[in-house]
């Protein structure tokens, strides 16, 4: 059942691990399949180079196991995953890391704001990465946590936790996380060079909104080819 929907799964979750997002079995990955609405999800306690698309679990989405061929336990951190698809209409994947320097800001509390541009790519309406509120892992609580700060963004801390990133595919969501762990280590850096507790400057929300592909690329006066 949903074999490719899995194999994605697996291909990205692979790929967050090797890339240093989460590792040690942190973290986890899910896509839906809008026909069905059923969910396929990264099982609890694998080794990701062991994974295969055979482990990945299908759930509906009032958190029942449809199908889990090699008997895996789906992640701890289902209902968070289930809580995102029934109130966020159009995502269909939903990318959960535990990436260092992110995860420092969600310890603090402390939003990232768009210290570069790469901020525009993630779809935060109010021009900065927001903090989801503490919930312990595996509880309603931590679900609930991240709807809110999902309203405004497609990407948000959890407090003391990791990261959370959501696309219409798992592809962009797996880049969306990557994105806040780079916003999140320039920030960390240009806050150490200022030192004091100084903030640095920020993109301002409406040169933000003005962001569009150029819609012709033009060389400049005496630039040559
Ligand atoms: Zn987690």
């Amino acid at each position: 059942m949903l074999e490719e929907l899995k194999k994605q799964v697996v291909q990205y979750a692979l790929a967050a691990d090797r890339s240093g997002l989460c590792k040690h079995r942190s973290g986890n990955f899910s896509v839906r399949d809008p026909e069905t609405n059923l969910v396929c999800i990264t099982p609890t306690g694998m080794d990701r180079e062991e994974l295969t698309y055979h482990d990945v679990v299908v759930m509906d989405l009032d958190a029942k196991v449809v199908e889990a061929e090699t008997g895996h336990r789906p992640t701890s951190e289902s209902l968070m995953h289930l809580m995102v698809y029934k109130t966020r209409p159009g995502i269909n994947a939903v990318a959960h890391t535990h990436s260092k320097f992110a995860t420092s800001f969600s310890i603090l509390k402390k939003p990232i704001p768009a210290v570069v541009y790469e901020i525009a790519n993630l779809g935060c309406k109010e021009g900065y990465i927001p903090v989801a509120e503490y919930g312990r892992p595996g509880t309603p609580a931590l679900a609930e946590s991240v709807v809110e700060p999902l309203k405004i963004s497609d990407v948000a801390l959890m407090e003391s936790h990791g990261v959370i990133a959501v696309d219409a595919v798992l592809k962009e969501a797996l880049l969306k996380a990557s994105y806040v762990e780079e916003l999140a280590e320039i920030y960390y850096r240009t806050l150490t060079i200022l030192g004091n507790g100084q903030e640095p400057h920020v993109v301002p929300p409406e040169e933000l909104q003005k962001w569009a592909y150029p819609q012709e690329i033009k060389l400049l006066p005496g630039e040559t080819k």
